[in-house]
This record gives C-alpha cells, structure tokens and sequence, in this order.
C-alpha cells in the first residue's frame, strides 16, 4: 500500500535496522523499543490485521510463527530464557500501525498482565 509505513519500511523506502529479511518476510528493531530485545516481524504483503488474514495467508503467518520469531530469538539470544509474541489488534488491543506486525519481546521479565 502506497502510503503505509511499513510496507514503505518493507520496500526500503525508509530506513529501519532490518535483522531479517527472505522473500515474504522482514523482521526490525522497533525504534521505541519496550525491552531489550524488540523488533518487529512482518510480511511484505500488506494486511491489516489478524482479522485481514485468508486462507491464502496461512503458510504465511505459520512461515513467521514457526520459522522466523525461533530463528530470530535464538540470533538475538532470548531464546532461552524466554520471549513474548504480541500482535496488537485493532483499538482496544492498542494496534497503532494497521499492517500486520508481531512485536517480539525479551530480554527482560515480561508482566502479566499487560497493561
Ligand atoms: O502494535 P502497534 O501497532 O502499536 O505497534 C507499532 C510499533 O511500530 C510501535 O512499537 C512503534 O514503536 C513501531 N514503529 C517503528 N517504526 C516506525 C513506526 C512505528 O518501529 N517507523
């Protein structure tokens, strides 16, 4: 999409500290990181939300749930200790950036529950 920032993020057409990227894929460092470890993982694709996913997305989202935040917590060295996967959805659930992102969280405790 023309005007959204992460497919622009995706596209390169604004800088990020990219810490992945494969043919459908990239993952960044938030640039507001809430702990020590914190980036974003996205599709290239651009879909809005949880709530925006196909069928057709399915090998997608388990590409990046399955493949990419293991991958990425294991290089980043949370992954033994532990990490958290949010996907903030729509207004209540605090989604700010309407194309489908999973904040991946560690390196410190998380609480419970989130605020
Ligand atoms: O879940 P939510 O939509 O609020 O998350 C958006 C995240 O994108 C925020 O953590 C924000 O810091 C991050 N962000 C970013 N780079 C941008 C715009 C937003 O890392 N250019």
């Amino acid at each position: 999409m023309a005007d959204c920032i992460f497919c622009k993020i995706a596209r390169k057409e604004i800088p990020s500290s990219l810490v992945y990227e494969d043919e459908t894929v990239v993952a960044f460092k938030d640039l507001e990181p809430q702990a020590p470890v914190h980036v974003l993982v996205i599709p290239k694709k651009h879909i809005e939300s949880l709530l925006a996913l196909t069928d057709e997305d399915k090998a997608l989202v388990g590409h990046i749930l399955a493949d990419v935040v293991p991958q990425l917590a294991r290089e980043l060295g949370v992954a033994e200790k532990g990490f958290r996967v949010v996907a903030n959805t729509g207004e209540e659930g605090g989604q700010s950036v309407k194309h489908l992102h999973f904040h991946l969280l560690g390196g410190r405790s998380m609480q419970w529950p989130p605020g």
